[in-house]
């Protein structure tokens, strides 16, 4: 595991105690997010609890990535240590590196560390092995100050700034801005958060590339509702025939196509896929070319909805073995709650249910203990609302549900219909019925008593 320890300076600023974990050692292989912590100068650094200053610790480290046969050295110029102690310290953290090599993993690479001067310099080698240029990481920091700048400037001015950068603000810029924001909302900023998010709302509003992307979302929008509401035309029985029937109707059109496969992925199988190829050989010469578009059309789209349930199966899976390798799972599970989705719960169990069919005791309790820690961490974050509204649901009966609703529902107010209205539509996507008639339920006892109130 790679090396850690923890230490407690003063703030620069305000002189109050900040607690700071230091890393030496940065296997990007063992630990990614490591390697995302120092591309993203999170890395040995701490923001003040007390005034928000960051403050950043000077500290010898290693960075190793065996993929890409990617050793480098950094000592600080600022720790002023002799020639003599560096090359111990960068001697004791080869040692580390190579002591925990899988067998035959040591490789002529790993004797001669390349050696950044600055912090800067190792975040550029880390970088161009990924294949990103020195112009691509320059015009990416212009996108950072471009962020910065309008995160600096007061209010009355913003409308102003916006136009004068309309041609730089794009799909990168708006993702540079959104990774700021995640990384604010990860250092527990919430005001500052708040401001970013505000300033890119009105980016959005007011810029060229901003508008475009409301006209495209709300097209969107619109024809997945069109195409929802032709699927709850066919009726509750429809199935594939129906479906096929309704995807053949839209011939030609891609954007309603794909919001087809969006919402019924599960029963376009094998058969459909026979059924439409039985349909085109029976089709007129006139619909056959249009037919084969949207079996083309259709394969494509199928293709990109199961290549994104692989990327986020792949992606639970690792966050899974990053905690079960963790010797502080939750922190591991605190820093990645956003992650802790359906998927990853899906993986967790088939996790749980593989070790006990294979009779492996000793991965199903630390992989019970996992699960245990997720859904308390889960709970502990979730808002008042959502936990009043599970409390609801697991009540033993309607009558234990309506008399917490008469105790408890005025503290949330209005709020509380609105978190019922955000679950039920994701339960709905999950197909379990008695759930959402028990939120039904639950729903107009709050909405009648609410109204009493
Ligand atoms: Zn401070």
């Amino acid at each position: 595991m790679p090396k850690a320890s923890q230490t407690t300076i003063p703030c620069a600023q305000c002189r109050q105690p900040v607690r700071v974990t230091i890393q030496s050692l940065i296997d990007a292989g063992q630990d990614p997010q490591a390697k995302i912590g120092l591309l993203s100068g999170r890395l040995n650094n701490a923001v003040c609890p007390a005034c928000g200053t960051p403050n950043a610790v000077m500290a010898p480290m290693m960075y190793h990535d065996a993929s890409k046969e990617l050793l480098i050295s950094f000592v600080p110029m600022e720790l002023g240590l002799p020639k003599d102690a560096q090359e111990k310290v960068i001697g004791e953290l080869m040692r580390e590196v190579t002591s925990s090599l899988p067998q035959g993993g040591f490789k002529a690479y790993l004797l001669q560390p390349r050696q950044a001067l600055t912090m800067q310099g190792l975040i550029d080698q880390v970088l161009q092995a990924d294949g990103i240029t020195p112009e691509m990481m320059e015009s990416q920091r212009a996108r950072v100050r471009l962020v910065e700048q309008f995160l600096q400037a007061p209010d009355d001015l913003l409308p102003g700034l916006i136009q004068q950068h309309d041609a730089q603000i794009d799909a990168q810029f708006m993702q540079t801005m959104t990774l700021i924001l995640q990384q604010i909302m990860a250092e527990g900023r919430q005001a500052a958060a708040q401001r970013v998010a505000e300033i890119q709302n009105q980016i959005v509003e007011q810029s060229t590339f901003g508008k475009q992307l409301m006209a495209q979302a709300q097209a969107q929008e619109e024809t997945i509702q069109l195409v929802a509401d032709d699927l709850n035309a066919l009726g509750e029985q429809a199935g594939r025939a129906e479906v096929l029937g309704l995807a053949l109707s839209y011939a030609g059109d891609e954007q309603r196509l794909q919001a087809l496969v969006g919402l019924v992925r599960p029963l376009m199988d094998y058969q459909f896929f026979q059924d439409l190829t039985a349909a085109i050989d029976k089709a007129s010469a006139d619909d056959r070319a249009r037919f084969e578009a949207t079996r083309e059309a259709l394969l494509a789209f199928t293709a990109m909805v199961d290549q994104q349930a692989q990327a986020a199966v792949a992606e639970a899976v690792g966050l899974l073995q990053e905690i079960l390798a963790s010797s502080e799972p939750d922190t591991v599970i605190e820093e990645n709650v956003p992650y802790l989705d359906n998927t990853f719960m899906q993986v967790l169990t088939a996790n749980i249910q593989e070790a006990t069919r294979r009779n492996d005791l000793n991965a199903s309790s630390r992989l019970k203990d996992v699960y245990q820690r997720v859904m308390s961490a889960l709970s502990a974050n979730m808002p008042p609302e959502l936990r009043f509204v599970n409390e609801l649901l697991n009540a033993p009966g309607p009558e234990q549900a309506r008399q917490l609703i008469a105790e408890r529902a005025k503290e949330f107010g209005p709020g509380l219909l609105e978190a019922i209205d955000i679950l039920g539509q994701q339960i709905q996507g999950q197909g379990s019925p008695a759930v959402l008639e028990k939120l039904a339920f639950i729903r107009g006892e709050i909405a009648e008593s609410l109204a009493s109130w």
